[in-house]
C-alpha cells in the first residue's frame, strides 16, 4: 500500500506532468479572458454546389492570443473549453456573433439566400436554456430561422438522444435545420440517420482525403452518399482539396462540397466582402 502511494506521489510530482497541468490551467485562464479581451474571431468557409454556386458558409472559431498573427485553432482549445464549461459562454458568443453576420447577409441582395452553419457542442446544446436562447436571438436580430443550420456530431449526442431529439424538433418547428457533422468517425449505427431530425450529413474529411486512391475510403464514401440519397438527406463532403476528389464525389452523386479547393476559412468580414 505504502509503495503504491509512493509511486502515485512520485507520478504526481513528475515535472513533465506538472508542466502539463500548469500549461492546461494557464491556458484555461487565458481562454476565460478571451471573450472580454476580444481575442475570439469568427471565420467563415464556403459551401458550394456542383454548379460552383455558393450556397452557404460554416462559421469556424479562431482565438488570437496576445495579439499574435496566427490564431490558436479550435482543435487546440475547443476540447479544453468543453471540459471546463467555458464552452457555454464561448458557444453563446459564437451564436450571437454568427446571427449578426447572418443578418448582414440577409440585407445583401446577392447573399440573402445563403445558409449559415454553426457548430454546437453537445454540452451547449444540452443546456436547458439553449432553445429559448436561440429563439431570443432570432427575434433580436430578425434573422430568418430557415437560414440557420446547427451542426452536431453524432458521437456527442448519441447517449442523450431522448433529451436531444425533442430539442431538435422544437427548433425545427421554427425552421432551424440540423446537420450531422464528422459523419463516419463515430461508431454509431446508420439507423441514427433515420431517427435524428436532421436535413444534412457532412462526411468527415478523413474519408474524403484519399477517396481517389484508397478503395476502403472510396467504398465508405459511396455508401454514405447512397444511404443519404435514399433517406433524402443532403450530403456534404468536407475537406475537398483537389479535382480528382471532386470528380469521384460527382460520380457518386454528392453535390455539396466544402474544402480548400473552393475556399479556405477566412475572417467573416472578408467573406462578406
Ligand atoms: P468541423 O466542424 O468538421 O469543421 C471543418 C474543419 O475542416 C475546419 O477546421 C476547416 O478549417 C477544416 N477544413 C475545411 N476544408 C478543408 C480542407 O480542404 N482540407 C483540410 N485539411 N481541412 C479543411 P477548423 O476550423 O480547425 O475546426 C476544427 C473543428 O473545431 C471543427 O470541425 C469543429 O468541430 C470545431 N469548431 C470550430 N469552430 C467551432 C465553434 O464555434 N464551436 C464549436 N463547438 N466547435 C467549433
Ligand atoms: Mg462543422
Ligand atoms: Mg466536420
Ligand atoms: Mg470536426
Amino acid at each position: 500500500q505504502a509503495k503504491n502511494d509512493g509511486r502515485n506521489n512520485y507520478k504526481f510530482f513528475d515535472p513533465k506532468m506538472q508542466e502539463a497541468i500548469h500549461e492546461r490551467s494557464s491556458m484555461e485562464s487565458a481562454l476565460r479572458g478571451a471573450i472580454e479581451k476580444n481575442q475570439l474571431r469568427l471565420y467563415c468557409q464556403p459551401l458550394v454546389d456542383h454548379g460552383g454556386n455558393l450556397v452557404g458558409g460554416e462559421v469556424l472559431l479562431r482565438w488570437f492570443l496576445n495579439g499574435e498573427e496566427t490564431p490558436v485553432m479550435p482543435n487546440d482549445f475547443i476540447p479544453l473549453a468543453e471540459s471546463s464549461a467555458l464552452i457555454l459562454p464561448i458557444g453563446d458568443w459564437v451564436i450571437e456573433q454568427a446571427l449578426q453576420y447572418l443578418k448582414k447577409w440577409q440585407m445583401m441582395e446577392h447573399a440573402r439566400h445563403l445558409k449559415l452553419s454553426i457548430n454546437i457542442s453537445a454540452r451547449q446544446f444540452l443546456q436547458p436554456s439553449f432553445v429559448q436562447n436561440i429563439k431570443n436571438l432570432i427575434e433580436r436580430y430578425r434573422v430568418d430561422p430557415k437560414l440557420i443550420k446547427l451542426e452536431l456530431t453524432e458521437s456527442s449526442i448519441i447517449e442523450k438522444l431522448e433529451e436531444v431529439i425533442p430539442k431538435m424538433n422544437e427548433l425545427r418547428q421554427l425552421g432551424v435545420e440540423f446537420a450531422l457533422d464528422d459523419f463516419g468517425t463515430g461508431f454509431s449505427s446508420l439507423s441514427y440517420l433515420k431517427i435524428l431530425p436532421i436535413s444534412q450529413v457532412k462526411i468527415d474529411k478523413s474519408f474524403v482525403r484519399d477517396i481517389s486512391t484508397d478503395v476502403n475510403d472510396a467504398a465508405i464514401v459511396s455508401a454514405i452518399v447512397a444511404i443519404c440519397q435514399s433517406l433524402k438527406l443532403e450530403v456534404v463532403a468536407e475537406g475537398v482539396e483537389n479535382q480528382s476528389q471532386l470528380q469521384f464525389l460527382l460520380e457518386k452523386g454528392c453535390y455539396l462540397y466544402q474544402g480548400y479547393l473552393f475556399g479556405k476559412p477566412v475572417p467573416f468580414n472578408d467573406f462578406i466582402a
